[in-house]
């Protein structure tokens, strides 16, 4: 497992899945379009990226695979590393040394969060926008800490707009901003990719997210104060940008390209005043590029390793949860569970409904098909379906506001139960074999 970035772009290099590119690009587009180009292949990493010394790393993991062996574990153990960390969080100790992200501390008039290489995505982008950036930040009364990513809008020099969602961060700054008080965040930029993925956790009220991480890495995970804020961070991280989220006020952000593929509209949201800017002697700039596998794959298992949980309650012999690409790792679920009982396809769909509100669409088969093959999945809808029984549709329910399908997120839900009766006439469901086929090889015949 990997507790550095730099670290982790070790292994990339050893393993031959990094490309390096020595042109020069610029973060206008160009250095999103070579990430496109690369999506779900390779990590990129650009060292001539407009004027700036400091180099630009994206891709930083682009398949289950690359996400399973940053933790140190296989792509079938990865749910459940996830799941033990979320269940037993271990503490972050303190670090004795001076973190190396401290080699440069910005304060003052010297802030520009221009000098740093931030790239513009997508067309219509209202500007450049930080997208990789760890945010933390204190509980005002039990001094916990909550980890969150947000799209960060560098408006100038020194401020930055923030999309928050009406999730932790957004429960924590209506407290400060009820009292009319600044609040103190910590925005981290080049972490180690365990950091990424808890940071993604979906856990209630009052779990620290760094904890997660914490277990993920076996208790490798130390942490360093900042210089101007009340905020703990990750003593490898590459960038600290520091500063306060300001009571009351709201300045014009967005437009920006969201995760369903589309832009997320422009709005009046609150602002981020930076306090101090630190960073290492050589830094790696960290940017997701939004809409690509690194960014949706990340959330996409956090949610699927939550929806199990919710499933098991009901369907105690649920199998395995897929929340698609194709619905950017959001709104489609396919699971498999071992039917023991008549009725148990459809209450897996209620179930998968009741756990997140952005589910749409849930498609539930027996546990001999591969959930994560496609063909596999139109093959059990095509011969163990029948609309007329077999499907729910639920009119007029919460889903999410970014799909645009939906009216201001009021959205339909369907469930497709494909699951076999227990009840039906085994002549007709009997599937196909060759016998011997398992053991067979191409090799042994040409
Ligand atoms: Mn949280």
């Amino acid at each position: 497992m990997f507790n550095a970035l730099r670290e982790w772009i070790g292994h990339l290099e050893e393993s031959n899945k990094i490309a390096k590119i020595e042109k020069k690009v610029s973060t206008e587009y160009e250095l999103a379009g070579v990430t496109k180009l690369f999506d779900g292949e390779k990590a990129c990493l650009f060292n001539h990226v407009d004027d700036f010394q400091m180099p630009v790393l994206s891709n930083v993991v682009y398949d289950r695979e690359s996400i399973a062996e940053s933790i140190g574990v296989q792509k079938e153990d990865l749910r459940n590393k996830f799941l033990e960390s979320m269940d037993k969080p271990v503490k972050c100790e303190m670090s004795e040394n001076v973190p190396r992200f401290k080699d440069h501390i910005i304060t003052g008039n010297d802030i520009d969060l221009l000098k740093l290489p931030i790239p513009i995505h997508h067309e219509k982008d209202g500007g450049r926008y930080i997208t990789s950036g760890l945010l933390i930040v204190k509980d005002i009364n039990t001094g916990k800490q909550n980890v969150s990513i947000h799209r960060l809008q560098v408006f100038n020099k020194n401020e930055m707009g923030i999309l928050i969602l009406p999730r932790h961060l957004w429960h924590i700054f209506s407290q400060y901003e009820k009292e009319k008080k600044e609040l103190d965040i910590a925005i981290c930029i080049g972490n180690a990719p365990a950091l990424l993925l808890a940071s993604q956790a979906i856990t209630p009220y009052g779990i620290d997210e760094l904890e997660i991480a914490n277990a993920l890495l076996d208790n490798m995970l130390k942490l360093s104060k900042c210089e101007t804020v009340n905020v703990d961070v990750p003593e490898n991280c590459e960038i600290v940008i520091e500063g306060k989220l300001i009571p009351g006020l709201r300045k014009e952000e967005g437009p920006f390209g969201e995760f369903p593929r589309y832009y997320g509209p422009a709005g009046n949201r609150p602002v981020i005043k930076v306090t101090a800017v630190n960073y290492r002697d050589d830094a790696i700039y960290h940017t997701i590029l939004p809409g690509t596998k690194e960014h949706l794959l990340l959330g996409g298992i956090a949610r699927e390793a939550s929806m199990i949980r919710t499933i098991a309650h009901t369907v105690p012999t649920v199998r395995d949860v897929h929340i698609t690409f194709g619905s950017s790792c959001r709104y489609h679920a396919i699971i498999s569970i071992k039917k023991e009982h008549e009725g148990e396809g459809k209450n897996t769909i209620l179930a998968a409904f009741s756990n997140s509100h952005e589910i749409k669409q849930v498609i539930v088969v027996d546990e001999e098909i591969d959930i994560f093959d496609h063909d596999s999945v139109e093959w059990a809808v095509a011969t163990r379906f029948q609309a007329g029984k077999d499907m729910i549709v639920v009119k007029g329910s919460l889903g999410s506001k970014l799909d645009p399908s939906s009216d201001q997120g009021i959205s339909d839900k369907i469930g497709i139960d494909a699951t076999l009766s227990i009840n039906r006439d085994p002549d007709k469901f009997n599937v196909m074999t060759i016998p011997g086929l398992e053991n067979m090889a191409k090799e042994d015949y040409i």
